[in-house]
């Protein structure tokens, strides 16, 4: 047995919930931390029928890809689905919670899965994320800067693509005069103090500064630890929406839309066959088409999503080929995803995946 917390804490250190989009809700929606889980269902949405589902065959805990409730709840008298099944989930003692665009924006997530599927290695993001990035800048005691990296690099500074511990040092002079309350390290109260200092720079990622900056505190030998911390214009090169990558052989253009068909299911949408042969493959697992100028832009041959409209099937503009698979089909293996992860991690509780089929659309 597990406690939902630590469940909870695992999957938020593989997908930070700070990567959400600002429209998202992905956290614990129903249930409380300390419950203990025997028994886990993965899906990707939460109806009646599926918290149904959870009781029947005796989960706890429902791991849902879209949020059940993404507005506020103004009453829970069971008017509408979304009520319905929380009064159900709550009724039975289930807890929800809901790992969504924190997964999509990841690299090994929701895209990374689809690119295992489509048999594309090495795939980038389509859209990398600005603002994700800070620059930490400490001033340290020559003779303790490597002390002070070990802790910093161990807290998740310094990671750049497929680089870990990466940092700079410059050797200087800081000063400083400590007050009459002050316990200097070095030097003597009310004096002022030269000291031969290192300064060191780390990339962070800001959703793991909090950490980084304790353990900064930590294993710093001084008071008042100096250090500045900066905003970056840099993007993220592993976080963002959509990912591309490259077929391990060109493809006829029609012979790759029948695998993709056969991988996913469902029914493929596409626009005219401009190329003739296909390589270069951009994708979005969800409703994409927010991405179609990326995907135009990285110089790929089709893109491939759901939830095209109408008139942005035009957009393709014999540039690539839109290839609309819909959006239950193109994110089905994200269940699967979530159940690995679990399972790599904890063999102290069951993974089940619902064999309830969610989509809410069907096909003649
Ligand atoms: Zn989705």
């Amino acid at each position: 047995m597990e406690t939902i917390g630590t469940i909870v804490h695992f999957l938020e250190a593989w997908a930070p919930p700070s990567l959400q989009e600002s429209y998202d809700n992905s956290r614990l929606l129903v249930g409380n931390k300390n419950q203990e889980v025997q028994k886990v269902l993965v899906t990707l949405d939460v109806t009646e029928a599926l918290v149904e589902e959870a009781v029947e065959r005796d989960c706890q805990l429902i791991i849902a890809h879209h949020p059940l409730i993404f507005g506020s709840l103004k009453s829970l008298t069971g008017k509408n689905l979304v009520e319905r099944s929380i009064i159900k989930a709550i009724q039975n003692n289930i807890a929800i919670y809901a790992i969504h665009t924190n997964l999509d924006n990841i690299q090994t997530g929701v895209n990374g899965k689809i690119a295992q599927k489509l048999g594309i290695a090495n795939p980038k993001i389509l859209a990398p994320k600005k603002g994700q990035l800070s620059k930490l800048v400490v001033f340290v005691p020559h003779n303790h800067a490597s002390v002070l990296s070990d802790a910093l690099f161990s807290a998740g500074a310094g990671k750049v693509g497929e680089y870990d511990e990466c940092s700079f040092a410059l050797k200087g002079t800081g000063s400083f005069r400590g007050s009459e309350n002050s316990n200097p390290t070095v030097g003597v109260q009310g004096e002022r103090h030269h000291e031969p200092e290192t300064r060191l720079e780390f990339l962070v990622e800001n959703y793991a500064l909090p950490k980084v900056l304790e353990a900064m505190v930590e294993a710093h030998p001084y008071e008042e630890v100096a250090y500045d911390v900066y905003a970056l214009q840099n993007t993220h090169q592993n976080i963002g929406a959509g990912m591309v990558g490259l077929l391990p052989e060109p493809m006829y253009a029609m012979d790759f839309l029948k695998q993709v068909k056969n991988t996913f299911g469902g029914t493929v949408r596409y626009t005219a066959l401009v190329k003739d042969q296909v390589q270069k493959i951009a994708w979005c697992g969800g409703s994409g088409s927010f991405l179609l100028s990326k995907a135009i832009g990285s110089g790929a041959d089709v893109f491939l999503t759901s939830d095209f409209k109408y008139h942005q099937f035009f957009e393709a503009d014999n540039q690539l080929i839109i290839a609309d698979i819909g959006h239950y089909e193109n994110e089905q293996f994200t269940k699967e995803l979530l159940a690995e992860k679990l399972r790599q991690k904890f063999s102290t509780f069951a993974v089940l995946l619902t064999e309830y089929n969610t989509n809410p659309i069907n096909y003649l």
